[in-house]
């Protein structure tokens, strides 16, 4: 836990979010600025700064079975969507906690700018 990270408060409940998707290492909720009709973020609990702390192989499968679940719970699997990680300056990172964007509800262009 960091305790100037935004995203830790919501993992630790001191912010309040509407789970779209918990379970015991990863929470997903809405982003507060979204990019796309449908816009959610899915964090690990635990604090990593960028995808490369990221070092436990049961949380890098655990990721992926919580960024499946939560695409399921927001109805995107059909249409499909893009599921984003930016990683420090280059990526665009704004918040150094490691979380992944689901993007969907419309269709993305590639490249990204
Ligand atoms: P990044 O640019 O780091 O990849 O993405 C950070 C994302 O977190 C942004 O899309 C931003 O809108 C979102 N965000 C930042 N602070 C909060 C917050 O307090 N609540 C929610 N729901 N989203 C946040
Ligand atoms: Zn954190």
């Amino acid at each position: 836990m960091s305790d100037n990270c935004i995203f830790c408060k919501i993992a630790s409940k001191r912010i309040p979010v509407e789970p779209l998707y918990e379970d015991e290492n990863f929470i997903a909720f809405h982003d507060m600025n979204p990019q796309a009709p449908v816009h959610a973020l899915v964090i690990p609990k635990t604090h990593f700064e960028t995808i490369m702390e990221l070092d436990d192989e049961a949380l890098m499968v655990g990721a992926f079975r919580a960024v499946q679940a939560t695409a399921k719970a927001l109805n995107l699997t059909e249409e499909g969507f893009r599921t984003v990680i930016n990683c420090r300056e280059n990526g665009g990172q704004t918040v150094y906690h490691l979380h992944f964007h689901i993007l969907g509800g419309r269709f993305m262009q590639w490249p990204p700018g």
